[in-house]
């Protein structure tokens, strides 16, 4: 049985002192009735400040970075290493944001060592991979993403994928009030899990966690998250409201009734 992921991207968004009142109020109003596995990925900045109130409040969230580079240190200006987000207490990071990828020019081959270099320094990474709206409309987004998902995992081993979230963020509908139909989403998150289990094996391919991401809202989490192949989401707007983070975590779940 997968624990549900929910983690939150709050993208570049956020003073340090503007996430201390955010993560006050979550901490008010926090409720977490399916059990959720549930982390918050603040910008750089704002990571300290993030960890010292959950860790104060003993607030059941995770935190998780927005980046990072691969190399542990030198002449790298601007870059943050894992080491330095691992001795901030920070446990995930998202690698490979189709954002990072379009302007940041960051490319499968990178991505990869990324990864890599997140599973030596015992960080668990959230890799994202999904496809354009004109891929889609050609008929080969399945294929892109297949494609993505092997160039993405090189250098990792069997010990290592079982850490690993993969996000399926499809790029039309990130931003822009566009969902993936659960449907659609769902199929694709069986794709890559038929592709873990033919790179991997069968038991991986059970156990990793597959997100979806792309305009989640609490209007549609129940459905996505109550699909057969969808273990979480990877929230970015909606995550930056209080009230609608908490919605999010706490979707109806078909058992309930
Ligand atoms: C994201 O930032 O990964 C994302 C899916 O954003 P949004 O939920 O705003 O579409």
């Amino acid at each position: 049985m997968r624990k549900p992921f929910i983690a939150g991207n709050w993208k570049m968004n956020m003073t340090h002192l503007e996430a201390v009142n955010f993560m006050q109020d979550l901490e008010y109003k926090y409720k977490n009735k399916n059990n959720c596995e549930v982390a918050v990925c603040p910008p750089a900045t704002a990571l300290k400040s993030v960890k010292t109130i959950i860790d104060s409040d003993n607030l059941e969230v995770k935190l998780g970075a927005q980046n990072m580079y691969y190399e542990s240190r030198g002449a790298f200006t601007g870059e943050i290493s894992p080491e330095m987000l691992k001795a901030l207490g920070v446990e995930y990071v998202i690698i490979g944001h189709s954002e990072r990828r379009q302007y940041f020019g960051e490319t499968n081959k990178g991505v990869s060592r990324k990864v890599n270099a997140a599973f030596n320094t015992d960080l668990k990474p959230i890799m994202c991979i999904g496809e354009s709206l004109k891929i889609r409309e050609s008929g080969k987004a399945e294929e892109f993403v297949m494609d993505q998902l092997k160039e993405c995992l090189v250098g990792i081993d069997e010990e290592d994928i079982v850490d690993l979230t993969i996000a399926y963020e499809p790029i039309w509908a990130i931003g822009t009030g566009r969902t993936a139909t659960s449907e659609d989403a769902n199929d694709m998150c069986l794709a890559i899990r038929r592709k873990i289990e033919e790179i991997y094996n069968k038991k991986i391919s059970e156990i990793i966690r597959i997100q979806y991401g792309g305009s989640v809202k609490p209007f549609n989490i129940s459905e996505l998250m109550n699909m057969s192949d969808i273990d979480g989401a990877l929230v970015g707007g909606a995550s930056l409201e209080v009230d609608d983070f908490i919605a999010i975590i706490n979707y109806q779940d078909s058992s309930d009734t």
